[in-house]
């Protein structure tokens, strides 16, 4: 039988565990649970990576806007201890928001650069301010030596790369590649809420990117091939809050390829499910 990894609750109890692994190395795996193929991929790494791996699960209340799906967002317990055992995880740090932000918790982290390009801070608002807050508690409540992100979150992971940097934080932050269905649609735990006819479409986004960053590379004017990519997302049904070019590190805009390396970046909204996804130039 599989051995179940150690699921801790408290701050004491973590830093118990986390004595034990001594000079081991550890690396960190952030997640809100709900886990499927593209989490494990970040698992996996991490285990190729340190000798012990901490999976968080933690569904952060500070980074969903009250109008957001907290309350709904999936969460499948089990199945996801299941593939950590599984995985050979060593500990899931699984936090109560009690633990995370006790009474009278009042410090915020408030990211910039990146956070602040007018991508998915235009749209989400609350969301980085969030993710950097909770990110730097994990980091700091860990204390690991590699943390993995995956790309399929861009903007996010060169937020928190950021921050690392900047506030000093021991892990070094690994990007990983996205993990997509065999049509390009990028797995994510929303994916769920898609209905069949929304499922069916979903796979513009990335053929899209795909077609855009194809033709951007061959020399084509950035503007065109965006302004074809945007009419064929819309016309697929999808309420598109944005397709961009940015600079692949700072994300700042560009105008053409000789600003940078340079990465595409998409959201767009279908029924009530909202979906990201990019890919470099
Ligand atoms: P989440 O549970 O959605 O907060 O995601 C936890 C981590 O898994 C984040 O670093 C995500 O970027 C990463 N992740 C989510 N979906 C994918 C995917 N399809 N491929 C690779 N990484 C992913």
């Amino acid at each position: 039988m599989t051995q179940l990894p150690k699921v801790v609750r408290t701050l004491a109890t973590l830093r118990r565990v986390r004595a034990g692994f001594g000079n081991a190395e550890v690396a960190l795996v952030p997640t809100m649970g709900a886990l499927h193929a593209g989490h494990l991929a970040l698992v996996k790494e991490a285990r190729r990576r340190a000798r012990r791996v901490v999976v968080s699960i933690f569904v952060n209340p500070t980074q969903f806007a009250p109008t957001e799906d907290l309350a709904s967002y999936p969460r499948t317990w089990k199945a996801d201890i299941a593939a950590l055992a599984a995985l050979k995880v060593d500990l899931v740090w699984a936090p109560t928001p009690q633990v995370m932000y006790p009474d009278g918790y009042a410090t915020r982290v408030d990211p910039a650069g990146a956070a602040k390009a007018g991508l998915e801070d235009k749209f989400r608002p609350h969301f980085f301010g969030g993710v950097a807050t909770v990110v730097c508690k994990l980091f700091t409540q860990v204390m690991a030596d590699y943390a993995m992100f995956g790309e399929k979150d861009y903007q996010q992971l060169r937020v928190v790369t950021q921050m690392a940097r900047d506030l000093d934080l021991s892990p070094q932050v690994i990007g990983i590649r996205t993990v997509r269905e065999k049509d390009g649609l990028a797995l994510s735990s929303r994916n769920v809420y898609l209905s069949p006819v929304d499922r069916a479409a979903a796979p513009v986004l990335y053929r899209v990117l795909k077609a855009s960053a194809k033709r951007i590379k061959a020399g084509e004017a950035i503007d065109a091939a965006l302004r074809d990519g945007r009419a064929e997302i819309e016309g697929a049904g999808f309420a598109l809050d944005y397709l961009e070019a940015r600079h692949a590190m700072t994300l700042a805009p560009v105008a053409s390829r000789k600003d940078g390396p340079i990465r595409l970046l998409v959201a767009a909204k279908i029924g009530k499910t909202r979906l990201i996804d990019n890919v470099p130039v």
